[in-house]
């Protein structure tokens, strides 16, 4: 039964690295006794009793010391791998706390985003709000008060415009300078404020006239207008500005004080850029207005065009 006794005695200690080698200590105390108690027996029977059984204890020494030698790695790799364990508990541990930090993180970051996005819509109302507002004092800033029309600074805005476009394309540009025929009797015989309303009248008349796209019908000051016709010839404006007077003989604005009509009227100037020296928008003016001083001084109440700044006697219509 020795050999019996010898399997049990390897067995439950190969059993034991298992069970108790991550503490070597404990492992030892199991299968030292076990060992020796073991190994005495068997070296005295193997000497004593049955020699054959020697070479049986000799191996269950070598088994034993491997097994001793098995238990110490197992050990060393079982404690290891509990302590991964552990390190991997405390890695979840502080990754699941890091989670809870990133989620109240992530909260207060939405509710800062919301409140940036009711700012930004804010800002973008109040935006959309200020450049109405811009626009409608860039508008206010063009437009002549009593009239509507553009005002002289929009006028020369778009007198410089049109000319550098009519430069580009080649096209015509036109220059009419209208002024009301003895406004200043007008005012004396019907008041600032009938002259007010007569003015609103002329400028009515004078918008009216301009139909196609990029024509501008401005006040240039006091009681004079102006009209820029862009891709229009002399001949052309002048069928306009006479359109203009013809309008204003129909809408017949009493003026008693005037002694050309028995209606409000107007002396128009009209000046073409290319067939005259002008050089500029300035000179084109010049041109318009110098046209305008020559339809006063023939009578008033009549068209005349420029042929040049220097000769700008051309005939009155
Ligand atoms: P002419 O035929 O030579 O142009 O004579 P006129 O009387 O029209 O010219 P003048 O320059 O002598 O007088 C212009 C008048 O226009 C004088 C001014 O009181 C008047 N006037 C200028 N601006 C306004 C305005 O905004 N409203 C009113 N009611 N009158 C104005
Ligand atoms: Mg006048
Ligand atoms: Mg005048």
């Amino acid at each position: 039964q020795w050999p019996i006794i010898i399997l049990i005695a390897a067995g439950l200690q190969t059993g034991s690295v298992l069970t108790s080698s991550y503490l070597m200590r404990a492992f030892t105390l199991f299968s030292l006794p076990l060992f020796l108690g073991t190994l005495v027996a068997f070296v005295w029977l193997g000497f004593v009793r049955q020699p054959s059984l020697f070479i049986t204890a000799a191996l269950m020494m070598v088994w034993t010391l491997f097994i001793f030698a098995c238990a110490a790695r197992f050990g060393r790799h079982y404690r290891r791998s509990i302590g991964y364990g552990f390190e991997n508990l405390d890695l979840a541990e502080s990754l699941a706390s890091k989670n809870a930090e990133n989620e109240a993180l992530y909260l207060s970051l939405q509710v800062r985003i919301n409140d940036l996005n009711s700012t930004l819509q804010q800002f973008l109302t109040e935006k959309e709000r200020s450049d109405g507002l811009v626009e409608q004092l860039r508008v206010l800033s063009m437009t002549d008060g009593l009239t509507g029309l553009d005002n002289r600074r929009s006028f020369n805005e778009k007198l410089q415009h049109e000319w550098q476009r009519a430069c580009r394309s080649a096209q015509p540009l036109t220059l009419a300078l209208a002024d009301v025929d003895h406004f200043k009797a007008y005012n004396d015989l019907y008041g600032h404020q009938a002259g007010d309303e007569c003015l609103r009248h002329v400028g009515k008349v004078l918008s009216s006239v301009t139909r196609r796209a990029g024509d501008c019908a401005a006040r240039y000051g006091g009681e004079e207008f102006a009209l820029i016709l862009p891709g229009t010839t002399l001949e052309e404006a002048v069928t306009v500005a006479e359109q203009v007077l013809a309008d204003l003989k129909e809408v017949a604005i009493e003026h008693k004080g005037s002694s050309i009509a028995p209606h409000v009227s107007m002396s128009v100037g009209v000046a073409s850029m290319g067939l005259h020296d002008s050089q500029d928008p300035e000179s084109l003016l010049a041109c318009a207005d110098e046209a305008l001083y020559e339809a006063k001084q023939h009578g008033r109440n009549r068209v005349v065009t420029a042929s040049g700044l220097d000769d700008v006697r051309s005939g009155s219509h």
